[in-house]
């Protein structure tokens, strides 16, 4: 069995948002939906509870410290991939599902846009598609094998399972200039996340919500 997942280095990340620009074009993501957001952290506390409060915590974008100690420390986050996921587990037509290499994926042909998996996704990476949905250019950019944008439909990171699927790395490592990410198989003990991992301090993201989380924060 394959479990893909990702491992970020927390100590490499310098929030140059590389990747989130990587994933927006890649998928032909339209103005205001990210998969892929880099959040700026101004103290060393990952434990926030809930969906909102994590949101508003993490978007500080200011210092954390008193001047002239000051410190600013960045927190990449996207879908996890859960192996336990919430999102699947009440999702009412099956749209949302986790398939047998680990990646969650939403069926934009089955899902009827109830919001049941956004409210049940503690890391709030969903997005309901509206019917305002606008793009910032008139043509479609990034793969041509990107997916389709649907109105009332959920959306969220999908590990560009396209580009795996044709052997390539999600678009978000691809231009990391930080060296900041590590892609492959988590059951694998030799693959780069466990390798990365060695030695780390692994943080599993809101681990008391039992989703066991398929990206690995190293600190
Ligand atoms: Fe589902 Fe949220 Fe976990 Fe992604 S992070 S698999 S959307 S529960
Ligand atoms: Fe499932 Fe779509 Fe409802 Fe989410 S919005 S729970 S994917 S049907
Ligand atoms: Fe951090 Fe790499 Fe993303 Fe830049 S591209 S914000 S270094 S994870």
């Amino acid at each position: 069995m394959t479990r893909y997942g990702m491992a970020i280095d927390l100590n490499r990340c310098f929030g140059c948002q590389a990747c989130a620009a990587a994933c927006k074009i890649a998928n032909n993501l339209p103005k205001g939906l990210s998969y892929n957001v880099v959040y700026t952290k101004n103290d060393d506390d990952y434990t926030y509870p809930g969906t909102a409060v994590a949101k508003g915590a993490l978007i500080n974008d200011s210092a954390g410290g008193a001047f002239p100690d000051c410190s600013l420390s960045f927190f990449p986050l996207g879908c996890q991939h859960c192996a336990n996921p919430s999102c699947v587990a009440v999702c009412p037509t099956g749209a949302s599902s986790k398939g047998e290499n680990g990646i969650v994926s939403v069926d934009s042909e089955l899902c009827i846009g109830c919001g049941s998996c956004i409210k049940a996704c503690p890391y709030g990476v969903r997005t309901l598609i509206g019917e305002d949905v606008e793009y910032y250019l008139d043509l479609a950019v990034g793969e041509v094998d990107a997916p389709a944008h649907k109105i009332d439909t959920v959306e969220k990171c999908t590990f560009c399972k396209n580009l795996i699927e044709r052997g390539e790395e999600p678009a978000c490592m691809q231009l990391c200039p930080g060296r900041a990410r590590y892609w492959g198989d988590l059951d694998d003990p030799t693959s780069d996340p466990n390798v990365a991992a060695q030695g780390r301090e692994v943080l599993h993201y809101l681990e008391d919500e039992g989703t066991e989380p398929s990206v690995l924060y190293l600190r």
